[in-house]
């Protein structure tokens, strides 16, 4: 329990009341030692949640830090923001992070966060119509369920109705779409009733961090041939799947044919300093960087190509792309995964795990009905979890799973025994017979 009257942060979506209720002042965190966070008291929790998504290499890559002290004694601070003097720094790994992404993605656009990136995205496309004479080309299509960010334009784009509600009123040229499976014919329903030449662009999520569900690489290569045929832009929102998650780049690197713009955050600083980045295509910054549109695309902010990040951002490229590391994210996934349906196999509250690389997730069965887990059943559980030493995510009918990409195989079985028990005595407490 903390102390409403002396506590001043206010923390992102996180309903205060609740965590003022639940939480302790020797939770705060004030260390980390590798897929370990520890809090004020000395204890130390295994990281399944990575933070948030993002602390890919866990609380003590060297590698990052010392490239991070370096920056800091060179030249601690810089701008691309309506300045001629870009920090060499940031030049060099727009550069680096341009080699390892699909080869017509070569403009990289910094910020801070998905969201700023994920907004961005949505009105570069809307400039790009603007200053090629398509003026009233302003739709956007996005994914029921999808999660982009905050902000009016993010928000508009996250797939959640409840959000629109509570945030109203939001930017009202998006159009939600079912997404799996479904979604070429969806993206094809609403282009056919609206017509090609109103839709600007259409973003996805490759697997949609919200419920874990993958799209194939099929469908998105449908949809995006679909598209690509009536010039409308495809945008990859590939902030949790990017900077190796997968043990990958990008999703988007397998596709046929390459999105028009690809943004990335979280990972692509291991979490060290706030950065995002929109990967743009050819034709896109071709025909708005010359002259005569002196002005620019009006977007950024003061931190933007901040050199720290990049060369936060440098320093985890050098390790993502060393020989094998993402390779060996990909068997490590495939291992936690073995390991979790052995060690949980008699659970009758676990159904399977899915999931590619560090992205898998728990579903979670109610075992009289086969019924998924509310979402509150599954909140619990991370309490649980979280007070036995681990730390996850929490979703709908499923338990998030997106340890460090270099988690151990001891720390593996070490998360699933400690699931293991948690499920069970959470079940034998809370869910009765169900
Ligand atoms: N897009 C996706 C797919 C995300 O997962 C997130 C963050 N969870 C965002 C956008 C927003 O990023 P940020 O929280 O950095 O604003």
């Amino acid at each position: 329990m903390i102390d409403r009257s002396t506590y001043h942060a206010w923390h992102g979506i996180t309903p205060m009341g609740e965590f003022l209720a639940e939480s302790d002042p020797d939770m705060f965190l004030v260390g980390g030692d590798g897929s370990y966070a520890v809090d004020q008291a000395g204890r130390r929790y295994l990281d399944a949640r990575s933070s948030m998504w993002n602390v890919t290499l866990g609380y003590s890559c060297e590698p990052v830090k010392a490239a991070m002290r370096r920056q800091l004694d060179e030249l601690p601070s810089g701008t691309v923001m309506r300045y001629e003097h870009p920090p060499r720094v940031t030049v060099r790994y727009a550069a680096a992070l341009a080699a390892t992404l699909p080869p017509t993605l070569r403009h990289i656009r910094f910020g801070n966060t998905g969201s700023q990136m994920t907004e961005a995205a949505g009105m570069l496309s809307r400039f790009h119509r603007r200053m090629t004479g398509e003026t009233g080309r302003d739709r956007i299509i996005a994914v029921h369920g999808s999660y982009h960010g905050t902000g009016p334009l993010a928000t508009a784009l996250t797939g959640e109705q409840i959000l629109h509600e509570w945030s109203a009123p939001l930017d009202d040229r998006v159009v939600h779409v079912a997404g799996g499976d479904e979604l070429l014919d969806a993206v094809a329903g609403v282009v056919d009733r609206l017509g090609a030449s109103q839709v600007t662009a259409v973003i996805v999520e490759p697997v949609m961090g919200n419920y874990l569900h993958a799209a194939s690489v099929d469908q998105l290569a449908a949809v995006i041939g679909y598209c690509r045929a009536r010039d409308i832009h495809i945008v990859a929102d590939e902030v949790t799947t990017g900077a190796g998650r997968v043990g990958a780049m990008t999703v988007s690197e397998r596709l046929p044919e390459p999105p028009d713009m690809i943004v990335l955050g979280k990972g692509v600083s291991a979490g060290y300093f706030p950065l995002a980045v929109l990967a743009v295509a050819d034709p896109i910054y071709d025909a708005l960087a010359e002259p005569p549109f002196r002005l620019g695309f009006p977007n950024g902010s003061t931190t933007d190509g901040h050199p720290l990040g990049a060369a936060a951002g440098l320093a985890v490229l050098d390790i993502l792309t060393a020989d094998g590391f993402l390779d060996g994210v990909r068997d490590r996934g495939r291992q936690l995964c073995d390991i979790l349906r052995d060690t949980l196999a008699d659970d009758p509250h676990v159904g399977d795990v899915r999931g590619e690389g560090m992205l898998l997730g728990l579903e979670l069965r109610y075992r009289d009905d086969g019924t998924p887990w509310t979402v509150r059943d599954v909140y619990r559980l991370r309490l649980a979890c979280r007070d036995n030493g681990l730390l996850t995510s929490y979703s709908d009918g499923v338990m998030p799973l997106l340890p460090p990409l270099t988690i151990s195989t001891d720390e593996c079985a070490e998360l699933a025994a400690i699931l293991g028990k948690t499920i069970t005595a959470y079940a034998a407490e809370h869910l009765g017979a169900r």
